[in-house]
């Protein structure tokens, strides 16, 4: 009898002790998976660079305010981390913050510049919330040349509507070098090219100087598919004029504007080099959003159009794009690159884009 008793509790010590052993490998597995990123993902995606230095300054101060007696006393760190980046949320897809329609005035804008929420954006336009991991990282790319006012305009009122919106950004100015034709094309491959350079980032957000959104519910983010932000414009009656058009203010994600390989280079003065996107998205088969009229609309600043391209030269590029597009763009671009200054709001980037070709009038000089 006390000899199967003695058994009985062999047997239930033995049981107990590989109850225990079970449990301390689970420990260690879920350390190694945190040290792996596997639960860490916030905070080894935002560890880097400027932009992501504010997320993981934040991780740290985050562990000195709510570190548990557990974490403190493990030897496992990628333990505590673990707990860090499970309290820090993910910033809401559609934040509270937002106000919906805003009252804009050029005027006064461009009086009391900078904007309200400027003064946490790092030198070169980065800013990234402080409450929560935004949810994508987002380059702005503005093409200019000589449009001071309406950048300061654009920004005084982009900059609160992006940080309302908690999504992590960095403007880039992307400026024309000397006085030949302009050619936005090449700016949006430059700022695009050179943008990468500075970040990685999960969206890009083309947008032309002068369109100022009238609404925060327009989300800077990009979607699964490339978004027109801009269908509402008040010149045109808050009416899209056609189907094709994308311009104004287009996001995309990297991987679509690489498939489609950018912008085409070829379009010089103003005219089609946004028609020519569309006809490059839809070549490559992918469709393009857009928000409710009520809530993509925008205010264009009044300004003179400069050149013009040939008409006849314009159509013929935007009948040869299916077979010209994987021929022109970024894998054809090229450009000297003149300066990069960090600004208060924004990183300029001057570029020379190089000269039109002689006779840019004729569709000869594009045939090739
Ligand atoms: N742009 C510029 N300087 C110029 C011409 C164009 O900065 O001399 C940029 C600016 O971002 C502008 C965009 O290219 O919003 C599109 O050009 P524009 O406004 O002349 O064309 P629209 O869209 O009004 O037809
Ligand atoms: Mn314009």
């Amino acid at each position: 009898m006390s000899r199967r008793c003695t058994r009985f509790i062999i047997i239930v010590v033995l049981v107990i002790i590989c109850v225990a052993l079970i449990s301390v490998i689970n420990v260690g597995e879920l350390s190694v998976a945190a040290a792996s990123g596997v639960y860490g993902e916030k905070s080894t995606s935002y560890s880097k660079s400027g932009m992501r230095f504010n997320a993981s300054e934040r991780t740290g101060r985050f562990s000195n305010d709510n570190m548990s007696s557990f974490y403190r006393k493990s030897k496992y760190t990628m333990g505590y981390e673990l707990k860090v980046n499970l309290s820090l949320d993910s910033c809401q897809a559609v934040p509270d913050l937002l106000v919906g329609r805003l009252k804009i005035d050029f005027e006064a804008a461009l009086k009391s510049a900078p904007p309200p929420a400027a003064h946490d954006v790092l030198p070169g336009g980065a800013w990234s919330p402080n409450s929560c991991v935004a949810r994508q990282r987002i380059a702005i790319i503005i093409p200019f040349r000589d449009r001071q006012k309406h950048l300061d305009i654009l920004l005084y009122y982009l900059v609160p509507v992006l940080t309302r919106q908690q999504v992590a950004f960095q403007v880039f100015v992307v400026e024309q070098y000397g006085n030949k034709a302009f050619n936005k094309g090449r700016l949006m491959n430059i700022g695009f090219t050179e943008a990468r350079k500075h970040d990685e980032f999960d969206c890009f957000i083309f947008h032309d100087v002068d369109l100022i959104p009238e609404d925060d519910r327009n989300m800077y983010t990009c979607s699964e598919n490339p978004r027109h932000m801009s269908p509402a414009v008040d010149k045109l009656g808050y009416k899209l004029p056609y189907k094709a058009l994308v311009g104004g203010v287009l996001s995309i994600k990297p991987e679509h504007y690489s498939r489609v390989n950018g912008y085409s280079n070829l379009y010089w003065g103003w005219g089609a080099e946004d028609d020519d996107m569309y006809y490059r998205l839809s070549a490559s088969k992918i469709s393009v959003l857009r928000p409710p009229f009520t809530i993509g609309r925008y205010k264009m600043i009044k300004h003179d159009r400069k050149e013009v391209s040939p008409a006849k030269v314009r159509y013929y590029l935007l009948r040869t794009v299916r077979k010209r597009f994987l021929k022109d763009g970024l894998n054809t671009l090229e450009y000297r690159l003149v300066d990069t200054r960090l600004e208060k709001l924004y990183t300029r980037i001057v570029a020379d884009v190089g000269d039109p070709p002689k006779n840019s009038d004729k569709i000869s000089a594009f045939v090739t």
